[in-house]
């Protein structure tokens, strides 16, 4: 058996999972399960136990090796499992140190935790990979960790203080993918936005983007995988409305729509805010859409105040909704306020879900004679400029494929090769 590598969470993850795998490789291990975890609900730290607990059954001589932002924020309660043979924090898991640490390599079984404080780490590395084996778009990771506080979020004490890859590396990396095929590269990190305060000069994310696109002319689509609207800065603006080549799609770190909800939760914009930042997008670029994260059910919300969330999706004309029933994560703040009770916080992420379905069936339908780039992502199968799916009898996995929209299903377009 070779080594084999379940990922959970964000995109940050997905890239970190394909150097995870190239350094225990390296390391020399050859007969193990890397299960990089993440902590951002209750209900994925659970199916991370539960493939904990699968990769076992299914590999009973493997080692299995537990990480990411649930281990690094509760290494002891994977370390007390014994299906687990090793517990690394997210810093150890990009070296190729952290694999040695097993018996195989002469370590104590009993050795079982290496995780540091993530809070003491200043820097982040960038690992250059070729690829991602059977995507059709690649992913660079440009920031880590995040300065916030939002009373909800257990993420910065998963992945510590923000910190970013010099520009230079981040060219390099989107060059090197592009020579390997890739039409189309996304920015990743947790607090994109945050981008650059920790560099020389402190480049901001949208000098960062318009440096990938002078640098790499060769690339075809630049996208941001998730912003925090009020800390757009003015380059990235400029961007948005000049570079054809930076995909109309933007995903927003709005939480909720109510003002006192949105204090409670130490989010730094208010609704306002998140409604002109869309207007302001879409008057300088008219085919932008909008995807945005929303906890429903957040401690103290009351209907008034769900009822803003549910309106948001209108004010601010988003299509791509995730949303999110509030989970108590251990430590926060948030943790620590009155408690909605389970079934109103299921309740309201259903309601939320339908608006947001309604939203994105809207959207579908106004694509209906729209001429589109589509992104092959398997046969039959790609996204377009907007991120949205589609269904097309064109074009193989990673090729654009210049398409006409002809009408959709529930959850995609239907296009055709124009
Ligand atoms: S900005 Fe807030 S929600 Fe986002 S990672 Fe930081 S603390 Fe978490």
């Amino acid at each position: 058996m070779a080594i084999e590598v379940v990922t959970f969470g964000c995109r940050l993850n997905t890239v970190e999972s394909e150097v995870m795998k190239q350094k225990a490789e390296a390391a020399g291990l050859t007969d193990a399960v890397l299960v990089n975890t993440c902590a951002v609900t209750g209900e994925a730290v659970r199916q991370a136990r539960q493939a904990i607990r699968r990769a076992r059954r299914e590999n009973p001589a493997a080692r299995i090796v537990v990480t990411g932002c649930a281990a690094q924020t509760d290494p002891a309660s994977f370390a007390a499992m014994e299906e687990v043979d090793l517990v690394v924090g997210n810093d150890q898991k990009m070296t190729e140190a952290a694999y040695r640490a097993l018996p195989d390599f002469g370590v104590a079984a009993a050795e079982k935790t290496r995780v540091n404080d993530i809070m003491s780490v200043r820097e982040t590395a960038l690992h250059l990979v070729d690829g991602f084996e059977g995507r059709a778009r690649a992913f660079v990771q440009v920031q880590n960790g995040c300065d916030h506080r939002c009373t909800f979020c257990i993420i910065p004490y998963g992945r510590g203080n923000s910190r970013s890859v010099p520009m230079g590396e981040v060219v390099a990396q989107v060059r090197r993918l592009v020579e390997n095929g890739y039409a189309e590269v996304v920015l990743t990190g947790v607090d994109l936005t945050s981008y650059g305060q920790d560099l020389p000069g402190t480049p901001r994310l949208g000098k960062l983007t318009r440096t990938i696109l002078a640098h790499v002319p060769e690339l075809k689509r630049l996208r941001i995988s998730s912003i925090d609207s009020i800390e757009a800065d003015e380059d990235l603006m400029r961007a948005i409305a000049e570079e054809e080549r930076l995909m109309p799609h933007l995903h927003l770190s709005l939480q909720a729509g109510d003002d006192m909800i949105l204090k409670r939760m130490k989010r730094r914009h208010l609704r306002a805010d998140a409604i002109r930042f869309c207007e302001e997008a879409r008057r300088l670029r008219p085919d932008m859409v909008f995807g945005a994260d929303l906890i429903a059910g957040f401690p103290t919300e009351d209907e008034a105040m769900f009822a803003q969330s549910l309106a948001i999706v209108d004010d601010c004309g988003l299509t791509h909704l995730h949303v999110f029933p509030y989970s108590p994560r251990p430590g926060t703040p948030a943790a620590r306020m009155p408690q909605l009770e389970r079934a109103v916080i299921k309740e309201r992420a259903a309601r939320l879900r339908v608006k947001g379905d309604d939203a994105f069936t809207a959207h579908l339908a106004s694509e209906t004679g729209r001429r589109r780039l589509v992104l092959i992502e398997k046969n039959g199968l790609g996204r377009t400029e907007q991120f949205t799916l589609a269904e097309i009898a064109a074009g193989r996995p990673g090729e654009i494929v210049d398409a006409v929209v002809t009408g959709h299903t529930e959850r995609a377009l239907v296009a055709k090769a124009a």
